[in-house]
């Protein structure tokens, strides 16, 4: 067997696009691919759990968090932070499972400064149209917020280009589909592995 390390899959886009559904889908095909549960400071909507969604914690346990350098990465949105714990990860990578960040882009760009090798994918709406449509339509978010939301989806594709992939999120099974061959893709790239590979064949030599 070549020693492969996990995959560190970055997956962001605008509110509205579709990447939770994604990565949801992805996490129940995909038994061997683990998601990171964020830290937030919003308030839980409704059905949410402390715990499996995200850990919910007031600003103070948030800063406290950031004080002891236990994110990976944080940043504010929306008038709310979020932040990537550490711990998990590192151990989670080294031991060659898959981890999958469903982040925004601030944060996306501080994970590619401190781990380069991750995978970076933007997940786009088929229009912006169809954005909002998604946004008001799933009913958890006050007026107020979707506008919020909506008003920056323009400004966030325009980060597109510290990605390294996009997926255009017209239906959840193509995307996943999709989503799946970057994966298949990545997991045989000869940069990854080389040493590992030349490696495993010298032993039988
Ligand atoms: P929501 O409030 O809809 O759950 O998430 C709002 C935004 O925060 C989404 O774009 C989501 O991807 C992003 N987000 C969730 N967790 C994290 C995190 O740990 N770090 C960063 N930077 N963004 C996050």
């Amino acid at each position: 067997m070549i020693k492969r390390k996990g995959l560190l899959l970055v997956v962001s886009g605008p509110s509205g696009a579709g990447k939770g559904t994604i990565c949801k889908e992805i996490l129940n095909r995909r038994k061997d691919i683990k998601l990171s549960v964020s830290a937030t400071t919003r308030k839980p909507r409704e059905g949410e759990v402390d715990g499996v969604n995200y850990f919910f914690l007031s600003k103070e346990e948030f800063s406290k968090m950031v004080d002891n350098g236990e994110f990976l990465e944080y940043a504010s949105i929306y008038g709310n932070f979020y932040g990537t714990p550490k711990s998990a990860i590192i151990e989670c990578l080294e031991n060659g499972q898959d981890v999958i960040l469903e982040i925004e882009m601030q944060g996306a760009r501080q994970v590619k400064e401190v781990y380069g090798e991750g995978v970076f994918i933007f997940v786009l709406p088929p229009s912006l149209s169809e954005l909002k449509n998604r946004i008001v339509g799933r009913g958890t978010e006050t007026a107020d917020e979707i506008e919020k939301r909506f008003s920056c989806a323009f400004e966030e594709i325009k980060q597109i280009d510290d990605y390294n992939y996009f997926i255009i999120n017209k239906d959840v099974d193509t995307s996943v589909r999709e989503l799946e061959e970057i994966i298949s893709a990545e997991k045989n790239k000869v940069t990854r592995y080389k040493e590992n590979i030349i490696e495993k064949f010298r032993e039988e030599l």
